[in-house]
């Protein structure tokens, strides 16, 4: 069977393996039939993810069909359709043992630290998998993994009506939070720096907007909060200044969710957390929330339908990756179909 290979930075290779076979462990073979194009794998293809270890067959967003059960497996049949978690935890360490298993000690990202989605079969773990709803196709249904990150971010804030929120960045991360952020009936400010984006985040349900490069966003979100601040703010811009700007900005008793792996410093002084007694918690990957994004869907709650802008051909992800780089702006969310 043939699979998508990072084989360093910038070589991207279409390779032959074997199939997988089942085993006890991962004991459902899976024929992927759609695979999402994130930008973790973009920056994995260009050697900007300093998590990642090559040679390495990318891709964490991935749907597919049940193809083949061990033994054991009690809950899933053959031609079930499945989205799989990408987060493979070892259930032993601290954070395991808090019901953490996204921070993992021993953390296995499919598609970052070990092989992921790009190929044709994939087997895995019964538990890993998900039953996607109807109403979705297997390429809409690769949207459900971004859904599962923004859902984590905002219950990492426990976001909730009483809240205003700022979110800074509308790109593909930021759009997905907004739809998340938008059931808890917070407040929404979106700030970006591109007029037609924000004009895309009122249609989408943002109560203001604020285009930074026009604004002083810490005042003008001051502004729009009758001068207390956003209660809770969430960087998807992932900037190095995303988060002083935040701590800056946020009010009194809020909290401040960071996602980003920027590693260029930037400043932050103890005053500026402890003065307003600031919780700044970090949000990473995702915590076991496919089940609440795919019951969203099924309760007419959330929406993806028309989020993936373009599909490829697996055997064409070197076009799709170049596609990507040339930075069309109709470019939403680019799916690789394996069928
Ligand atoms: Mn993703």
């Amino acid at each position: 069977m043939k699979a998508i290979q990072i084989e360093k930075p910038e070589v991207l290779k279409i390779i032959d393996i074997e199939k997988p076979e089942i085993s006890e462990e991962n004991n459902v073979l899976i024929k992927v039939t759609a695979s999402g194009i994130c930008g973790s794998d973009v920056g994995i293809y260009h050697g900007r993810n300093a998590a990642a270890t090559y040679p390495r067959i990318i891709g964490h967003e991935i749907v597919g069909r049940v193809e083949d059960v061990g033994n054991n497996v009690s809950k899933l049949k053959v031609g079930d359709r499945v989205i799989i978690d990408q987060v493979v935890n070892c259930g032993e360490c601290y954070a395991c043992k808090k019901g953490r298993g996204n921070v993992c000690g021993n953390l296995h990202v499919r598609g970052v630290h070990i092989d992921g989605g790009y190929r044709e079969y994939i087997a895995v773990p019964e538990d890993a998998c998900y039953l996607l709803p109807d109403s979705l196709s297997d390429v809409e249904a690769v949207m459900i993994e971004p859904t599962t990150i923004a859902i984590q971010s905002c219950s990492r804030a426990e976001l909730s009506g009483e809240d205003t929120l700022l979110l800074l960045g509308y790109g593909a991360l930021g759009s997905s939070i907004l739809k998340i952020a938008r059931l808890s009936g917070a407040k929404i400010i979106v700030a970006d720096i591109v007029d037609e984006k924000l004009k895309e985040a009122l249609n989408n349900g943002a109560d203001y907007t604020i285009n930074i490069l026009k604004e002083d966003v810490v005042a003008k979100a001051k502004e729009l909060t009758g001068g207390y601040g956003p209660t809770v703010s969430i960087d998807a811009a992932c900037t190095k200044d995303s988060l002083s700007i935040l701590l800056k900005a946020t009010g009194n008793a809020g909290r401040v969710i960071t996602m980003g792996f920027s590693v260029d410093p930037t400043e932050v002084t103890q005053f500026m957390i402890t003065s307003k007694e600031l919780d700044v918690r970090g949000s990473r990957l995702q915590n076991k929330k496919f089940g609440e994004a795919i019951q969203l869907i099924q309760e007419g709650k959330l929406n993806l339908k028309g989020t993936v802008s373009h599909t490829f051909s697996y055997l064409d992800a070197q076009k799709a990756f170049d596609f990507i780089d040339s930075k069309d702006p109709s470019i939403r969310k680019i799916v690789l179909t394996f069928e």
